[in-house]
């Protein structure tokens, strides 16, 4: 591969575009505009300048390179414009053995498409690997981007057109991304254990000790030792996995890694489960050319994360920190099952907990890979982020308390209505969030209990949630909306009652460690691109008592997560494994 592309360095202009003409559909301009940034120091940066010269195009040859490519399974399939490219890549999908049942539903979903964006349905159907998306996933697929806004598909349209483009750049230049390939693989083999057994639907969800939940325990643990080559691997007192890797000098401090396997309900794949199998597959590599680093890696399969079977979150986390809270082992899940139980039932030693907690003298830092989350690096066309701070979050619980009468007979100037009053302290947090950079604030509950179509609503029930990447940011933005909030209902006449639930602090990344992420991403030809965490992390738990910095991997469809939709590509996870190795290297490199 690295000969391939020193020739297209080394190729004149000509050249350049023959050689990767049919990357872009009908659309040599593409490579033409890229050439002007040789030498690519990698593939990826080759990629980057094909991605830089669509966005630095006009929105007329933007849309002309979308109108290039044909139809999904159109009539087009036989006619002589559509590229053999886009024949073998649609006929792999299956898409040209289907029903008339389903070129018919095709036929439709096309015609709607096109009447309403202008343009042809453009979708990468080919996955990771060649056996790429299922017909049931590309009709959902389909379906579900009929109601994007025409921006936004647009973007979406040029996101899948440069999937598609790498897809078919990787087989020009003899590259497979064998690293990426098998993070991918461990991820789908650990989706098909499933709480509910619907993991043949694509749900996913996996909380703290279930069956679904100590079997993918296993499973990470089977890996690492007989896969990765681990020395090292148990599951500990709150189920954690955890691998080591001893460095030249068993005793050598060691880089703490990882996050966490549990699930969201109907959760993705990647969330968490990313950030323990791409280290996986670094060790692996190490192991296998028989390599010893000055350090040690320790690689954490964190239980519990999400809180979703009981109310505390970062159980595992909070183990090695020593902030496991022993009251938390009386509270009972949604089944009255206590966590005591739970834990007594899957043979966790619960006595032992205590003795988790690590030393932090022993390590060198803790280093996080997590799935972005959001939709920055999709949008930015960029595959890896650099997190500068988990934001600090803050959440309220609040009732607003005005009086239940009947929406017939009240005058709107006798109303004292606790849902007007809501909504309009949920538009002040839109403004007000929206007015400073970086913060975000969400009503996510709203709830007038017992309402009646023919009640004004006497009492409405909310959710107030606030981050930003500074705590006093933050705080300045709570004081404001609860201020806010105080005028409206005293203007309405109905009454407030707020409470603060939870106060998490904001977790910056440690400047030396952040860097030492830059420098490995920029040494694969990525571009640098920082961006805070709006989630909360196991780094944020690690960050009490070591140094922590994350990486965030793109996400695809618009980067949703918590979602079964949630996904990456094989070529993204192959970065992420090489920028772990290159940070290993670096720092190898440093301690010699
Ligand atoms: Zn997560």
């Amino acid at each position: 591969m690295p000969l391939m592309l020193e020739k297209l360095n080394r190729a004149d202009k000509a050249r350049f575009i023959e050689r990767l003409a049919g990357i872009y559909e009908h659309s040599p301009w593409v490579v033409e505009r890229a050439y002007d940034a040789r030498p690519f120091v990698t593939l990826a940066a080759l990629k980057h300048a094909l991605v830089e010269a669509v966005r630095n195009a006009t929105a007329d040859e933007q849309l002309a390179l979308i109108r290039a490519h044909p139809q999904l399974a159109g009539r087009a399939m036989q006619a002589a414009t559509l590229t053999r490219e886009s024949t073998d890549e649609q006929s792999r999908a299956g898409l040209t053995q289907c029903t008339p049942d389903e070129l018919a539903r095709i036929a439709r979903l096309n015609a709607d498409y096109e009447a309403r964006f202008g343009f042809p349905f453009i979708l990468a159907v080919r996955g990771p690997r060649a056996l790429g998306l299922s017909k049931a996933e590309i009709f959902a697929t389909f379906e579900r981007r009929l109601d994007h806004p025409a921006e936004f598909e647009r973007a979406e349209a040029l996101r899948n057109i440069h999937r598609i483009a790498e897809i078919r750049l990787d087989e020009k230049l003899g590259f497979s991304p064998e690293l990426g390939n098998r993070v991918w693989d461990w991820a789908e083999h650990l989706a098909h254990y499933s709480d509910d057994g619907h993991a043949e639907r694509g749900e996913l969800t996996v909380t703290y000790l279930t069956d679904a939940h100590r079997a993918a325990a296993g499973r990470l643990a089977s890996w690492m030792r007989d896969d990765c080559g681990f020395d090292d691997v148990s599951i500990d007192a709150v189920g954690n996995v955890v691998g080591i890797y001893h460095g030249a000098d068993p005793d050598a401090r060691r880089l703490l890694t990882g996050s966490h396997y549990d699930t969201v309900r109907n959760g993705g794949r990647y969330d968490g489960r990313l950030g323990i199998l791409v280290p996986m597959a670094v060790v692996r590599e190490l192991a296998r050319a028989g390599r010893r680093l000055p350090f040690g890696i320790e690689v954490v399969g964190f239980a519990e994360e999400e809180g979703q079977r009981y109310r505390a979150t970062f159980l595992g986390s909070s183990a090695l920190t020593g902030r496991f809270d022993p009251r938390w082992l009386d509270q009972a899940d949604a089944n009255g099952i206590t966590m005591r139980d739970a834990m007594a039932d899957a043979k966790l030693p619960v006595d032992d907990i205590a003795r988790l907690r690590r030393d932090p003298a022993r390590y060198l830092a803790f280093v996080e890979v997590h799935i972005e989350q959001g939709p920055v690096l999709t949008e930015a066309d960029i595959p890896l982020g650099i997190v500068t701070s988990i934001n600090g979050s803050l959440r309220h619980a609040g009732e607003i308390v005005g009086m239940a009468s009947h929406a017939g007979t009240t005058p709107m100037n006798a109303r004292r209505d606790a849902a007007a009053a809501a909504a309009e302290a949920l538009l002040f947090v839109e403004r007000r969030a929206s007015s400073v950079p970086g913060v975000v604030g969400t009503i996510g509950m709203l709830d007038v209990p017992n309402g009646s179509i023919n009640v004004v609503p006497g009492r409405c029930r909310f959710s107030l949630d606030i981050r930003a990447p500074e705590d006093r940011v933050r705080d300045a933005c709570a004081v404001d909306v609860l201020d806010e909030m105080q005028r409206i209902c005293a203007r309405r006449g109905v009454r407030l009652a707020i409470q603060e639930t939870m106060r998490a602090s904001a977790a910056p990344c440690d400047d030396a460690w952040r860097v030492r992420w830059e420098r490995a991403v920029a040494a694969l030809g990525v571009p640098v691109h920082r961006l805070p965490s709006g989630a909360g992390h196991d780094a944020m738990k690690l960050h009490e008592v070591m140094p922590q910095a994350m990486l965030f991997v793109r996400g695809q469809n618009g980067g949703i997560s918590h979602n079964p939709l949630e996904s990456i590509t094989n070529d993204d996870a192959d970065l992420a494994v090489r920028a772990f190795a290159s940070l290993a290297d670096a720092l190898a490199a440093e301690r010699r």
